[in-house]
């Protein structure tokens, strides 16, 4: 009997809608997941122009425009769609698929299955290493209505210091009559914890007269990893592969185009995960790090800056299917656009080839 063509490990939305779209062309699939059946009880949301046509409108809860605060106040004009998570789930039918209810590991099934691609899907790996940049947030739903939709508030919450470690609310709509309220650390080494930011979420609500109940979502997840995204023979995917936005903590969008464009590269018979999808990776990473060498202060003023730069750069950054070219003129133009003493941190960034040359 011949073996698979595409062993798959974990099945998370990105090792999920993977297995689906490659059984879907006809591949023979094999995947495993210690649980694959566990329901997903993630609030995910993502651009609505990232969602891709194979996917039912019925996995859409929630579309609206979020606006942003950062020392103006910016109309991105650019819908945004929170899913609704168990029918993503159902969408991404393995009907093909055979599933394994097991943890594998990397190098055993490259060995086991000598004929098939392999995807890492495995999500974060794990780490109690503090140096490892996170994302961590709590969240509480109020009723639609209750508060400005706003997808990212720089704002600082009330008793909140200029130059304590910053945290934006995250306020978008989820469903047709609620709205969740998210305080969050976009990035940090070490990360606010989330009950430091439940505090500060808790104290802008009540400066507003705004009530909530319990916290809904706990977010902590590491926003990089070490090690290689691509091999001989297997590549990463989502939070495991180039398709996590370090800089941002989105992946789903990224994940769910991943999973059309590695079917295509299997049909062609290369790996899905070109270099130039690594160099763009590289130059996120970049990213991230300036942000986390960023005081408050200068993170404030850098989302000024950024949210004022032309509308294809601010897509293209945000992107993580965005190419090295588009993502470094995005870099650029925020460093050109930024004032000289939050170059410096933009700086390290990017690229000598990529940095403007100082007029003299
Ligand atoms: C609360 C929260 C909210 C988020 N909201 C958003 C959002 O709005 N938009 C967005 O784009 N991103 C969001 N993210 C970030 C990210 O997109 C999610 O973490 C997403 O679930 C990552 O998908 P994944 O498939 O890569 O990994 P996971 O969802 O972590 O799935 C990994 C799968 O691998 C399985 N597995 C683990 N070990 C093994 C093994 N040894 N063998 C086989 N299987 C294994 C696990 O059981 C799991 O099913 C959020 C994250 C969190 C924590």
């Amino acid at each position: 009997m011949s073996g698979p063509d595409l062993v798959v490990l974990g099945l998370g939305p990105a090792g999920r809608a993977t297995a689906h779209r490659a059984a879907s062309a006809g591949m023979t699939v094999l995947a495993f997941d210690p649980a694959p059946d566990r329901r997903w009880r993630r609030t995910f949301g993502l651009w609505a122009d990232e969602l891709p046509g194979w996917l039912p409108p019925g996995v859409v809860a929630a579309r609206s425009f979020p606006e942003v605060v950062a020392g103006a106040r910016f109309r991105l004009g650019r819908e945004y769609a929170v899913l609704d998570v168990d029918r993503l789930q159902d969408a991404l039918t393995l009907g093909g698929v055979e599933v394994r209810s097991a943890a594998a590991d990397r190098d055993a099934a490259l060995r086991d299955h000598p004929g098939a691609f392999v995807v890492d899907a495995r999500g974060p790996a794990p780490s109690a290493d503090p140096r490892v940049p996170r994302q961590t947030a709590a969240g509480v739903l109020v009723a639609a209505g209750a508060h400005d939709e706003l997808w990212m508030d720089w704002r600082p919450a009330p008793g909140v210091g200029e130059d304590e470690a910053a945290s934006f609310l995250y306020a978008v709509r989820v469903t047709a009559d609620s709205v969740l309220l998210e305080e969050t650390c976009l990035a940090g080494a070490p990360a606010l914890t989330v009950d430091e930011l439940e505090s500060r979420l808790r104290r802008r609500l009540a400066v507003r007269g705004v009530s909530a109940g319990e916290v809904y979502e706990r977010v902590d997840f590491p926003l990089l990893t070490d090690g290689p995204r691509r091999g001989h023979r297997w590549c990463g995917v989502g939070v495991r592969g180039t398709s996590l936005h370090p800089a941002t903590g989105y992946s789903v969008a990224a994940s769910l185009a991943f999973a059309d464009d590695a079917s295509a590269a299997f049909a062609a018979g290369r790996g899905p995960v070109t270099a130039s999808g690594v160099a763009a990776h590289r130059l996120r990473s970049a990213a991230l790090r300036a942000l986390l060498g960023m005081s408050a202060r200068e993170q404030r003023a850098f989302f000024e800056v950024f949210f004022g730069l032309p509308d294809r750069h601010v897509r293209a950054f945000l992107s993580a299917r965005s190419g090295p070219a588009a993502t470094a003129a995005a870099m650029t133009a925020a460093f050109a656009a930024a004032p000289w003493d939050l170059r410096r941190r933009l700086s390290g960034a990017i690229s000598p080839a990529t940095r403007p040359r100082p007029r003299r």
